[in-house]
């Protein structure tokens, strides 16, 4: 098309600039003669040759700008070469004058016929032909002027998909341009069929607006704009913008109605494009964090006016760092995708929290994820507060089932902090930054639950965040101690062994429990200096206990999962124990389950290292954790310490007696020590005895001590006993 429109240009430059070429096409050599000079002389350059075939073959060869054609020539006639001529592209718009002998008006009539644009009889009277040549021209300049200005409103039409239209209200004439039938994707028509068949296009629903816009214009004679799909013949849809304003006769009478109507649909894609993009996150799909902002606002909108409560979960994964240090990113990534997935399907279930009617209330866009492993359910619309507790199991239980990723097997266990609007605040803001608390509290519970937000948390947030700031310099400042608690054998009473635990002399805060700070002290990276400092004090405590011959038993040590996380730990424990002068059978370690969550390859390698040096290793807090039974097998220990949480019942739950004593037995069956922690009371000892279990520990037999009131217990136990051995 650009071609075409080039070509024209050039056209009506040489016809102004130059001078217009004239073909003279006579078999009589003396007319040719005669016309050459005359048009020479009007200066105009003219080109002669001498039959029908020769005049085609120059029009082939360069179009001129006009045509002097005799119709009686041997060969082909000028009405056949005329006719021909009408037949090539672009050949019907050069002028031909034909030339003929006779005046008869079937000559003429076939002249016409033919395609001529005018006719001059024989001979040829100059001055007359003269004027109609330059009238001629002059005609064909415009109308090449015309041409070209259409084909370049054409262009700008395609070029910026816009067509146009017009209604004549006089004639009910309707004309459109190309475009706009390109647009509706119909081939041109006539009118009045044409016009029914654009309209016919018009989305269903969208017909009703166009049609009471139209009106607007038609009677108010005000321009109109408006928006409406289309339907098009091939079943694509578009969006369409349309633009109609009124034009008036001079006498300003309406005369017609003009529209221009234009195709969105490409702009409104990318924009719907953009638009995705800046509001979801590219790894999971789903929304970010502006877009659950802007939910949460809007669902807070509707919960106010309606009266109702709308609810946010804010979910963390737990130990997303460690999946992401110990896979690669790359696993860590695919975790969250699956992760969202996971998500995306447990929620969509959640029509029990909503009016059941409208399940789709809790779309998959109602979960975002807002960065790292953080994810935020939106329940809009909630009818019982302890439903969200449902859709929370719900969530945690769909991460349950390990995830196998790029041919790893990786668990994960996730914490969920849930508000709820009014209650727990009125803005999105105030719901996020309290479910977020919420969060924390429930990792701090242990992790793989779920907490509703209580305005008491934001104090222990508080707290949290000042025992942060103190713990940093604790250790600088030797703010620590180790306090030490006997283990007992059942049978005989002996003290056959120590824990140490720690404890914090805060000058502000007082004494601060191990429970409080340890797993601050985890997240903030200070555990493996602080547990090498109790390692450190503890061997020396018992190089200090060997030498001064009391407390010649082992001393246990907890170890933290996180100290695990940097490689050589078994070497590490090793050099302390030299370094004390202590031999290692002196030193026991506790360790939790939570140790093999992660990597239980490299924890059991390690494990494995400190028992060939020649310590015991035992597994605290058995039955709390979630380790499977095959872990246990695996796991190089060689004691179990039942949880005090089994042991504080079983004198009246019957189920946690029955757990405690099959603990001992499956640890005996797998020839593992057993030891019962948080023995309270003589009805305990006494069935723990019964069960056949090898140690106790508990306040029955002592508190954790700090070491001079441990000692001062030691030295009365024993010469409590040796008073006891008979003499002699
Ligand atoms: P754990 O290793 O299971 O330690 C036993 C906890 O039970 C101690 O709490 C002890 O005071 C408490 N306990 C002992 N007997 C009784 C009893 O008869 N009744 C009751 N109700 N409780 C009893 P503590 O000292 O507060 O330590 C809590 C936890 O902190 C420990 O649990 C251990 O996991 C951790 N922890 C303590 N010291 C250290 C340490 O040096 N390093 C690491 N990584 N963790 C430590
Ligand atoms: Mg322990
Ligand atoms: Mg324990």
């Amino acid at each position: 098309m650009g071609d075409r429109v080039d070509g024209e240009h050039r056209k009506v430059e040489d016809l102004a600039k130059k001078r217009p070429r004239v073909l003279v096409v006579d078999d009589d050599q003396s007319v040719r003669h005669t016309l050459e000079r005359a048009l020479e002389h009007d200066g105009l350059e003219p080109q002669t040759v001498s039959s029908g075939e020769a005049a085609l073959q120059a029009f082939d060869e360069c179009p001129p700008h006009l045509i002097l054609l005799d119709v009686q020539m041997p060969g082909m006639s000028g009405f056949q070469v005329c006719e021909e001529l009408r037949a090539r592209p672009n050949g019907d718009e050069v002028p031909v004058v034909m030339m003929t002998g006779m005046e008869d008006s079937l000559a003429i009539q076939t002249a016409y016929d033919s395609g001529a644009t005018d006719f001059v009889t024989k001979p040829i009277q100059w001055l007359i032909l003269s004027h109609r040549l330059r009238y001629l021209l002059r005609a064909d300049t415009n109308l090449h002027r015309l041409r070209e200005s259409q084909e370049r409103i054409a262009n700008a039409q395609r070029l910026s998909q816009v067509g146009s239209w017009e209604f004549d209200l006089e004639t009910g004439l309707f004309n459109a341009s190309d475009m706009l039938w390109e647009i509706h994707g119909l081939e041109r028509t006539d009118a009045a069929s044409g016009m029914k068949a654009l309209a016919e296009t018009v989305h269903p629903s969208d017909r009703d607006h166009l049609r009471r816009s139209l009106q607007s214009c038609w009677q108010q004679s005000s321009p109109v704009r408006f928006d409406h799909r289309m339907c098009r013949a091939d079943g694509s849809k578009r969006i369409l913008h349309c633009q109609v304003q009124m034009s008036f006769d001079p006498d300003g009478s309406p005369a017609r109605l003009e529209g221009i109507a234009q195709d969105l649909t490409e702009r409104k894609r990318t924009e719907e494009q953009v638009r995705f993009l800046s509001s979801h996150d590219a790894l999971t799909s789903l929304g970010n964090r502006r877009l659950f902002r802007e939910r949460l606002d809007l669902a807070i909108g509707q919960a106010h006016q309606g009266g109702w409560k709308a609810g946010v979960l804010y979910l963390d994964l737990d130990h997303f760092k460690r999946i992401n240090e110990t896979f690669g990113h790359s696993v860590g990534d695919s975790l969250l995708a699956e992760v969202a997935n996971r998500l995306v399907m447990s929620v969509r279930g959640a029509d029990l929290v909503t009016r059941s009617d409208r399940a789709e209330e809790v779309d998959s866009s109602a979960i975002s994820r807002l960065g790292g492993d953080e994810f935020c359910i939106l329940l809009p619309r909630v009818r019982d507060v302890q439903s969200l507790a449902a859709v929370a199991r719900r969530i945690l239980d769909a991460l349950e089932s390990p995830f196998s990723l790029a041919g790893h097997e990786v668990v994960v266990s996730g914490s969920v902090g849930i508000t709820v609007y009014p209650n727990d605040g009125e803005d999105p803001e105030t719901l996020l930054r309290n479910a977020d608390t919420a969060m924390y509290a429930a990792k701090e519970q242990g992790r793989n639950s779920y907490q509703f937000y209580a305005e008491r948390m934001n104090e222990l947030s508080l707290r949290r965040l000042i025992i942060e700031g103190k713990l940093r310099r604790a250790l600088d400042e030797s703010q620590f101690e180790l306090y030490y608690q006997p283990k007992v054998n059942l049978a005989s009473g002996a003290i056959e062994g120590f824990e140490g635990l720690l404890r914090w002399h805060e000058p502000e805060l007082g004494m601060v429990g191990p429970d409080d700070f340890i797993p601050i002290a985890e997240e903030m990276g200070l555990i493996t200096s602080l547990g090498d400092w109790v390692l450190q004090a503890a061997c020396h405590q018992a190089a200090d206990w060997a030498r001064r011959g009391i407390c010649t038993v082992p001393v246990a040590v907890n170890l933290s999962p996180e100290q695990f996380r940097k490689p050589g730990l078994a070497a590490r424990i090793s050099e302390i124990v030299r370094q004390a002068g202590i031999p290692p059978e002196s030193l026991d370690l506790e360790i939790t389950e939570g140790v093999v969550l992660h990597d239980a390859d490299k924890v059991i390698q390690e494990l494995e290292a400190i028992r060939a040096l020649g310590m015991r290793v035992a597994l605290d807090d058995f039955g709390t954790g979630y380790s499977s039974l095959s872990y246990l097998r695996r796991l190089p220990v060689d004691t179990l310490k039942i949880d005090r949480a089994f042991i504080k019942d079983i004198e009246n739950e019957p189920e946690d007696a029955a757990l405690a004593q099959g603990i001992i037995a499956l640890g005996r069956a797998l020839g593992l020590r057993s030891v019962a922690e948080g023995v309270e009371t003589e009805a305990q000892r006494a069935r723990l005895a019964a069960w056949n279990c090898d140690q106790m520990q508990g306040y029955l037999f002592s508190r954790p001590l700090p070491v001079p009131e441990l000692e001062e217990l030691w030295q009365h136990r024993h010469s409590n006993e040796r008073s006891r051995e008979p003499s002699g």
